[in-house]
């Protein structure tokens, strides 16, 4: 349906929609159905001309500018799908947040992914708590664009096309980005958009003991939604199979340093690169226990050190 050249102002594309609307009045009692949806079209052009004037033309006249304009204006706000689509106005505006995502590197995670990682990491972002959210809702989990975002989408699109198991593809990435927090959006894809992604990357951490941090294990510093494998290396078999609640406890306990050195996270440098692991006190295979007792937290190099002299 072709369509008419754009009216400037929300005031003047407003009194077109009403009119266009007055007109419809005579419409409804016509008999024949086609008629009816025919004389509606302009309408509905006009109200998403209407939406999409909400933002003038000089700040951004582009759908996926004014998409991205507005979740600026809105940072860790819940924001439906529907507010995108009025913003926008157009219909395919699902594949402009892909764009802004995977080109321009804007952290937009949606209510689907967040839901999967809560249910894995009992996250929450500030007041609001992941579970609620529904998978048409999206939030802009960070104001800063990321400009390597774009180089690793396209590693995570081969990887996602290999034909590996879904864990398998998920280490792969990481071991691609060491020290680069990655967003659950990524492994998500990386995951072929299986649900089970979140599940795997606790199992990478608390079965095989890959460093994977985030802000509720270890790296309260990162952003919500965000990943990172701090080091390519997986900790020692005895000191796996830690539960994320535990490794949390103690991580706070200790204040996030390491209990014989001091190193924290603050120091880190890419010469000495090093991250915080837990160490039992009483061996894993000598029956010492997953709690907050019998473990502490150590640098990499102290646990190393620790096992060397043993
Ligand atoms: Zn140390
Ligand atoms: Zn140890």
């Amino acid at each position: 349906m072709p369509r008419r050249p754009k009216t400037s102002t929300p005031e003047k594309i407003h009194m077109e929609l009403m009119a266009l609307l007055r007109d419809f009045e005579r419409q409804i009692k016509e008999q024949d159905l086609r008629t009816k949806v025919l004389a509606l079209v302009p309408a509905f052009h006009s109200l998403r001309d209407l939406g999409s004037s909400l933002i003038p033309q000089q700040d951004a006249c582009a759908a996926r500018e004014r998409i991205l304009l507005y979740l600026l204006r809105y940072p860790l706000v819940v924001i439906h799908g529907d507010e995108l689509m009025v913003i926008s106005g157009i219909q395919d505006w699902p594949r402009r947040i892909r764009e802004l995502r995977r080109e321009y590197g804007w952290a937009i995670a949606s209510g689907v992914t967040l839901q999967e990682m809560a249910d894995e990491n009992d996250a929450q972002i500030d007041h609001i708590d992941m579970h609620t959210l529904r998978p048409e809702e999206y939030i802009l989990l960070n104001s800063m664009q990321d400009r390597d975002a774009a180089l690793r989408w396209r590693i995570a699109n081969d990887i996602r096309k290999s034909k590996v198991g879904i864990r398998q593809k998920i280490i792969e990435y990481l071991r691609q980005n060491v020290g680069r927090p990655v967003t659950g959006e990524e492994l998500r894809y990386v995951a072929n958009d299986k649900t089970e992604w979140a599940r795997r990357v606790r199992e990478l951490r608390t079965e095989l003991g890959w460093p994977i941090a985030t802000r509720n294990t270890g790296r309260p510093d990162l952003g919500v939604g965000m990943y990172v494998l701090e080091q390519d290396r997986q900790s020692p078999a005895h000191d796996r199979s830690i539960p994320d609640s535990a490794r949390r406890a103690v991580l706070m306990r200790d204040n996030y340093s390491c209990t014989l050195c001091g190193w924290t996270h603050d120091q880190w440098n890419p010469s000495d690169p090093r991250h915080l692991e837990l160490h039992h006190i009483k061996h894993h295979s000598k029956g010492g226990k997953n709690t907050q007792e019998n473990l502490r937290t150590l640098c990499t190099v102290c646990h190393d050190n620790i096992h060397r002299k043993k």
